[in-house]
Order: structure tokens, then C-alpha cells, then sequence
């Protein structure tokens, strides 16, 4: 879940915020709220940054800048893109059915042009007649696959096109699911390949493993060197356990400092050695300070591990796993622990 807040500590976010929103001049729209409700829980730190930066300048928040806001920070599809998909659909279906419909009308006249040559044919025709009546035919003829031939090229264009949408739908669908500062799978993401791995019975059967990866004072780490570092930070963690895994395993930052790594046909002592892999490679690891070049050593995460068990679902091997990193982080960060296990 995005938000954590019980329904005391919401509500309380609830009356606070009210307060604040009607101080600006936006609608108290559900976007409205859910703009002010992630800046003022800390939750959506590229949103802080970004509307913390208008509103320490005195702007007053209005509806286009809450619909920016919206669009950039919270919003989790480009819905844009989805907007401009559907149109585009409608539009050529509507081309696609105007198309079929004059050639149908078309086709119609043709038989009732052939209907009228069979009832003329029936009566005694002299020579020149039957000639006329020939060519007439063979000028309905040539107009019906002169029609045909449109309509086969139109269609030809059309179906490159719905190819080009489905190309675009594809990639916005990517991008829904992608974290924009790692490049590896979102939050939904995570869900969307974690159903599909629960569905193939076949790979559970194999053992799944889960690891939640939170990094340790990651707070002191923003606050000693800034919040772009932090991203640096945030960025090598995802590349290092991208590296450590392989391509049938799924590798997700959850949300802010956290990750999850599903570890596929792989039982609990393979997913400890995977996890103390990650761990030491991460605390040997440095990375270097943009500004002043620095070379920065110390950072560390801590990892729970769960393992799958017969009829468990995603979400119970979420809890067991973010209950064994609760573990590690109490019992000295920079460690793993294995649910079940301490
Ligand atoms: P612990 O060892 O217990 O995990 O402590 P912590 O400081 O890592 O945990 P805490 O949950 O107190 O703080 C997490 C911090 O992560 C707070 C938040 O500002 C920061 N953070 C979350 N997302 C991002 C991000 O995208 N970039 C940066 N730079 N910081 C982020
Ligand atoms: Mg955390
Ligand atoms: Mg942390």
C-alpha cells in the first residue's frame, strides 16, 4: 500500500491539510488532496522537493499547477498518453467502419446491377444490344474493384496503424510500471510480475523466494549529503542487485529506500547466499559525491527473507519478509535475516 497511515493518524492529515488546501485557490478535488496528503507525509520525495520549492517561492497553488503536480508526481500513468491513445482508437475505427460501409453500399449497387443485366438478359436481345449491355458490365465491374482495391489499401494503412498503437499502448504501459529514477520495476510493477509468477504454478512448485531490501539510515545519508546523492544512492543499490540476479528473478524498488527482490526456483539457503551476496557487495561498494568528488564508503541495508510455502499468497510472503527485515534492522542493520528463522 502507498499509505500507511492508520485512520487516526489520516484523519488528523485529514483536518490539517483542509486547512492548508484553502489557503490556495484550487478546487478541493481528489487530485488536490492526494498532492497535498503525499507532500505533507513525506512520502513522494521528488513531489516535496518540487512543490516545496513553489510554495517556499509564495506561489499560490491553482488548479493547473496542482494539475501539473498531479500529472508529474502522483499520477502513476502517463494518462496523458492514454488520452491521446483512445482518441486516436475512436478515430480510426470510425475510419475503418466509414470505409466498409461505402464499400458494403458499393457492393450492394453492384448486385442490383447484376440483378437488372440477369432480368434484362432474360428478354430477346439483338447483337448490339448484348454489346451494350457488356460493357456496361464491365464498367460496374472495374468501379466494384476499383472500390475493392481502396478499400483493401485502406485497410492495408489501417492495420499499420492499430501495429503503431499497440507499439505506443505497449510502451505506456511500460512506463506505468517502470521507477523513472532506476529504470527497474515500480511498485505496480512488482505486483503485475509477482501475479503472473503466483499463476504459473510450475515456478512456485521450483521455490520462490522473496528478499526486502530497506537501506540503513538512509535519512543521515540524505542529510550528510544532500538528496541527490541519496538518488546516486538509490540508483547503484537498483543497478547492484540487477547485477546479482538473474533473468528470470524480479527486481522492484517498492517505494522510496526500499526493494524487493523474488528470487524464482531458488529454496531459502540459495536466496541467503543470493542476499549476503547483495549485502557485502553493497558495504564494500563506494560512490563517488558529485560535487566534490568524494568517494563515499559505509552505506549499508539490511534484508529480510521469506520463502514461499504451499497456498501462501504475494502478500503473506510480503509481511513474512518485511517482519524478517524488521528483525534485522532492530538486531543492528547491515544484516539478513531469514522469517522463521532469528
Ligand atoms: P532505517 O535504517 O531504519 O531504515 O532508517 P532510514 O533513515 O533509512 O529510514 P527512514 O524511513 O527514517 O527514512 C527514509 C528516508 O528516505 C526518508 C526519505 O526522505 C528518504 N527517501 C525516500 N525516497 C527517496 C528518494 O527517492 N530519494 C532520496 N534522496 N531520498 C528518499
Ligand atoms: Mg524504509
Ligand atoms: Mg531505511
Amino acid at each position: 500500500m502507498k499509505y500507511e497511515q492508520d485512520r487516526n493518524a489520516s484523519g488528523e492529515i485529514l483536518r490539517l491539510l483542509i486547512q492548508k488546501m484553502a489557503g490556495h485557490p484550487a478546487a478541493f478535488t481528489p487530485p488536490n488532496y492526494a498532492v497535498w496528503y503525499e507532500f505533507s507525509t513525506g512520502i513522494n520525495p521528488a513531489l516535496s522537493e518540487a512543490m516545496g520549492k513553489l510554495l517556499d517561492s509564495g506561489d499560490k497553488l491553482d488548479d493547473d499547477a496542482i494539475e501539473k503536480l498531479y500529472a508529474k508526481y502522483v499520477s502513476e500513468c502517463n494518462m496523458d498518453v492514454q488520452r491521446v491513445l483512445r482518441e486516436d482508437i475512436q478515430q480510426l475505427l470510425g475510419k475503418i467502419a466509414g470505409f466498409t460501409e461505402e464499400t458494403d453500399k458499393q457492393a450492394h449497387q453492384f448486385g442490383d446491377s447484376l440483378q437488372t443485366y440477369s432480368d434484362t438478359l432474360k428478354q430477346n436481345l439483338d447483337v448490339s444490344m448484348l454489346g451494350a449491355l457488356i460493357n456496361n458490365m464491365a464498367g460496374d465491374t472495374d468501379k466494384m474493384r476499383g472500390s475493392m482495391q481502396n478499400l483493401q489499401s485502406e485497410l492495408e494503412a489501417s492495420k499499420q496503424q492499430v501495429e503503431k498503437l499497440h507499439q505506443e499502448l505497449q510502451s505506456a504501459h511500460a512506463e506505468a510500471l517502470t521507477d523513472p529514477l532506476t529504470g527497474i520495476l515500480n511498485r505496480r510493477g512488482f505486483e503485475t510480475r509477482a501475479k503472473q509468477i503466483f499463476v504459473g504454478q510450475t515456478t512456485l512448485d521450483k521455490g520462490l523466494c522473496l528478499l526486502m531490501i530497506d537501506i540503513d539510515h538512509f535519512k543521515k545519508i540524505n542529510d550528510t549529503y544532500g538528496h541527490l546523492f541519496g538518488d546516486k544512492v538509490i540508483r547503484a543499490i537498483a543497478a547492484t542487485l540487477k547485477s546479482k540476479v538473474r533473468g528470470q528473478d524480479v527486481v522492484a524498488r517498492l517505494g522510496g529506500e526500499e526493494f524487493a527482490v523474488l528470487l524464482a526456483e531458488t529454496n531459502i539457503s540459495g536466496a541467503h547466499t543470493a542476499a549476503e551476496q547483495i549485502r557485502q557487495s553493497i558495504e564494500r561498494g563506494k560512490i563517488r559525491r558529485l560535487d566534490t568528488q568524494e568517494q563515499i564508503g559505509g552505506i549499508t541495508i539490511s534484508i529480510g527473507i521469506a520463502a514461499h510455502t504451499k497456498g501462501a499468497s504475494i502478500l503473506n510472503l510480503l509481511d513474512q519478509a518485511d517482519k524478517a527485515l524488521y528483525i534485522s534492522k532492530n538486531t543492528g542493520r547491515n544484516k539478513t535475516t531469514v522469517h522463521g528463522r532469528q
